[in-house]
């Protein structure tokens, strides 16, 4: 595929701060929804009602990415097991097939790695990596179509493959896909894939991209066995 691009960027100073900040947003953002909300049941005239529904549609979106922010960037320190391989893949496979069903998508498993092969990594944050990379698949594809999870071992290393046929992703979008908050979806935080970064890149590990406007996505993401990481907290 034409474009390719490696990274391996650290943001966790910045995401700790932005988590900080987003538990303090929380509070005050609940009470002014309430208090929205006491208003909107009283009577009131028609531009009145109008301009406060557009007031409550808006802090439901705020509301929204700071609670999917506050979850994903939680802070916690990695715990490294032996993972064996094949079974941990087809569980995450499993947990997203209700995700799939309501797309029309069927998952495709195309393992080539054996039934004793282990990996030594947080399995939570790996799983956590692949529903976010899976969940965009599924999101990019049209009904109908196949979401493919390829596996493979070479030089020590597990490379987890997923691909899609969906829209792709412009050469400019793909420089910009592991910032925080960068989404081109209506109502995407775009938190996923800066997540997932992060944590791959703690397991001194890789996510290279490789897509086509039009024609489809493949996420490579490339993990050391040994399971030695950076030892921050993701
Ligand atoms: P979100 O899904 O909330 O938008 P992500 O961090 O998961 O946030 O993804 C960021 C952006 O990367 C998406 O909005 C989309 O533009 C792009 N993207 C990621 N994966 C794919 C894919 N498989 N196909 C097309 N675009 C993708
Ligand atoms: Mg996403």
């Amino acid at each position: 595929l034409e474009q390719q691009i490696i990274v391996s960027e650290k943001l966790s100073a910045i995401g700790k701060l932005a988590a900080g900040l987003a538990h303090e947003i929380r509070n005050p953002l609940t009470s002014i929804m309430g208090f929205v909300q006491i208003i909107r049941e009283r009577p009131l005239d028609p531009d009145t009602a109008r301009y406060l529904g557009f007031v409550h549609e808006e802090l439901v979106r705020v509301k929204n990415l700071v609670s999917d922010f506050v979850t994903m960037s939680k802070p916690s320190f990695p715990i490294v097991k032996p993972i064996e391989i094949n079974l941990f893949l087809d569980s995450v496979l499993d947990f997203m097939e209700g995700q799939a069903a309501l797309h029309d998508i069927r998952f495709i498993r195309d393992y080539h790695t054996g039934d004793q092969d282990i990996l030594y990594a947080d399995a939570s944050q790996i799983k956590q990596v692949l529903i976010n990379i899976l969940q965009n698949a599924v999101e990019a594809s049209q009904p109908k179509e196949a979401v493919t999870l390829k596996s493979t071992i070479q030089n020590k290393h597990l490379t987890i493959t997923i691909s899609d046929n969906g829209s792709g992703i412009s050469p400019e979008n793909l420089t910009k896909i592991q910032n925080p908050f960068f989404t081109t979806k209506e109502n995407g935080t775009g938190l996923g894939l800066s997540v997932s970064y992060r944590i791959i890149n703690n397991h001194n590990g890789e996510i290279i991209v490789d897509s086509r406007l039009g024609a489809g996505t493949e996420f490579n993401i490339r993990l050391p066995l040994s399971g030695i990481l950076k030892e921050c907290p993701v």
